[in-house]
């Protein structure tokens, strides 16, 4: 299936608003516009999106993760469906790193994220997970449940001087060594 979705940038209203939970799992629309969603990220190469992203504002979104240059640990994770996430418990401790996304290009920001999370959600098969997610997962989690609730990453950065242009993220921090 090739799908196109065009991505909502940071103006438009529904990555401000929190999102409705998603009623009925097993509807076969919802689960088409799954398939579609997957292959998109499949496509791209990211490492998620969430629904408001494309104009669909309910609580669910794609995560994956494979190792790149900012994350070399990244572990592989093929692109899944999270449904319906609540955040059980976290970490007291936060880790402060670089992250982008799609609906604001050209700008990184470095975002404190709970170094692990304990979350539920409902999987496309309508089974309940619970599962303890740390590191680069637990960050990308984050990242895409904020969006559900009308969050971006920006908004979670402690100073303005810790945003950067795409540019000099590029020159300055995706090429040094940790
Ligand atoms: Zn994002």
């Amino acid at each position: 299936m090739n799908a196109d979705f065009h991505i909502h940038q940071l103006g438009h209203p529904l990555l401000r608003q929190s999102a409705e939970p998603v009623a009925d799992v097993n509807d076969p629309a919802f689960q088409a516009q799954l398939d579609q969603l997957l292959s998109f990220v499949i496509d791209k190469g990211g490492m998620g999106i969430a629904a408001p992203q494309v104009g669909i504002s309910r609580r669910f979104f794609i995560l994956s993760s494979h190792a790149n240059a900012r994350y070399p640990y990244a572990p592989d994770v093929p692109p899944f469906v999270v449904i319906n996430p609540e955040i059980l418990a976290h970490a007291d401790s936060v880790t402060k790193d670089w992250e982008g996304c799609l609906s604001l290009p050209g700008i990184r920001g470095l975002v404190p994220r709970y170094d692990w999370i304990d979350v539920r959600y409902l999987t496309r098969d309508g089974e309940t997970v619970e599962i303890r997610y740390e590191g680069f997962l637990a960050r990308v989690f984050q990242h895409e449940l904020d969006h559900t609730e009308g969050r971006v990453f920006i908004d979670r950065v402690e100073s303005t001087l810790e945003l950067m242009m795409e540019q000099e993220w590029q020159t300055r921090v995706a090429r040094q060594p940790d």
